[in-house]
């Protein structure tokens, strides 16, 4: 049994879980995190057997060792790091693991432990400044590095993406070509990369940075060794149901056919939420009703930021063990902190007759959900299970009505 399944008044109760309703039959007093390390695994080896290319873990989404450990036994050796504090946990949970530091801005400090201490090789960049970093970093006696793979991160648009992150990275168009051949003169492997910006609802989103790789590689006219095309791969959510990722895989593979790059150029991607999301959801209680609003036992400061913040709307279901026959209605939620700011506007759909003391499970926040977590006023606390049922929803099981989606190339 895993450490974090320590019980907090859930003794005994492991055999036999199977889903949300067993647990809120046991009335936990806080907020309990389901884990579902068959979907994260089923995740994995979707990416490892269908993505033509190598699938790099974006540990961002979600840090937790057992988590990585499931990755790592589907089949997943690459990990996207960004800061010193995943660089020395990967280490750590993953010894054997290959890890890339992807955020394209580092002190000095963290770029030489990384290089030194962890092997780290890989690097990405958007300006010629963080070159000249990596290269003073990685220096042994003012003699350069010779084994460095080293990606320029090129701004792309966001604009089929739930989240954007297309202001605060990548170099500008015009700064492209210079970039391009001062890296190539000090990398081994010489890459580009993007980021689409997370939940991207459209494969189209690839092919529009793919023509934008195609034109820097002819413009700076320099050997490519590495294409990553970085994450913001989808899942599934309310109001959001994206194309199939075979789709996306199609469009990504063909768009790396066509470049103009090294025969023995290889293919990369960074997934985060695509691998995580549907590992884990939480069971919450209600404490109190108001209307339409309920007061539940976690929210912005939990595992419910994008829920407050971005507005990010999550499957819901109440747990009741005799399924309400009530119609259902739409509702917000407090989160139980003392802020204003802890509110969830949702909508969430759930039987109007849902109350105090009702159990309500919320689904996909394996990814951006449970790994910002806060202990903002007291609250935060919460235990772990492993359950064996399907997530609330599923990119990868029960795909029969998602074929219907597959667009033909
Ligand atoms: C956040 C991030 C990812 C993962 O994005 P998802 O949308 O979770 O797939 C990948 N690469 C980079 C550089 C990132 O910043």
């Amino acid at each position: 049994m895993h450490k974090h399944h320590r019980p907090l008044g859930l003794a005994n109760s492991q055999d036999g879980a199977r889903g949300g309703v067993d647990i809120a039959k046991l009335r936990p007093v806080q907020p309990v995190t389901l884990l579902r390390p068959h979907a994260a695994r089923r995740a994995a080896r979707f990416f490892v057997e269908k993505f033509l290319g190598r699938s790099i873990y974006a540990v961002k989404a979600n840090p937790s060792p057992d988590l990585l450990k499931i990755l790592w036994d589907a089949g997943v050796t690459h990990y996207d790091v960004a800061s010193i504090g995943e660089v020395r946990l990967v280490s750590e949970t993953l010894p054997g693991a290959v890890q890339c530091f992807m955020h394209p801005v580092k002190a000095e400090e963290t770029i030489a432990e990384a290089y030194f201490e962890h092997n780290v090789r890989t690097f990405s960049l958007d300006t010629l400044e963080e070159l000249e970093k990596i290269i003073r970093a990685t220096a042994r006696d003012g003699v350069a590095a010779t084994d460095l793979n080293l990606l320029v991160r090129i701004r792309v648009s966001s604009d089929h993406s739930r989240y954007s992150l297309a202001s605060k990275f990548g170099a500008e168009p015009a700064e492209v070509k210079a970039l391009l051949m001062a890296t190539r003169q000090a990398a081994d492997a010489l890459g580009i990369c993007f980021h689409v910006g997370s939940q991207a609802m459209s494969p189209a989103a690839y092919a529009e940075a793919l023509a934008r790789v195609r034109s820097a590689i002819l413009e700076a006219s320099v050997t490519v060794d590495i294409l990553d095309v970085g994450g913001g791969f989808p899942s599934v959510y309310p109001g959001m149901e994206p194309p199939a990722l075979e789709n996306y895989f199609a469009v990504i593979h063909a768009g790396f056919e066509a470049l103009p790059i090294s025969y023995s150029a290889e293919l990369w991607c960074e997934p985060g939420r695509a691998l995580c999301a549907e590992y884990a959801s939480l069971v919450v209680r209600v404490e109190k009703r108001r209307g339409t609003e309920l007061y539940i036992n976690d929210g912005a400061y939990g595992a419910l930021f994008d829920a407050a913040h971005v507005d990010w709307r999550y499957p819901v279901r109440l747990l009741r063990e005799t399924p309400s026959k009530t119609r259902s209605a739409e509702f917000s939620f407090f989160g139980p902190t003392c802020d204003d700011i802890d509110q969830m506007a949702g909508p969430f759909e759930l039987p109007g007759d849902v109350g105090t003391g009702d159990y309500i499970e919320i689904g996909m926040l394996g990814a951006y959900g449970c790994a910002m977590r806060t202990r903002f006023n007291g609250f935060g606390m919460t235990e772990s299970m492993i359950v064996e049922d399907e997530p609330m929803a599923s990119l990868y099981a029960g795909s029969k009505v998602r074929r219907s989606n597959v667009v033909k190339l």
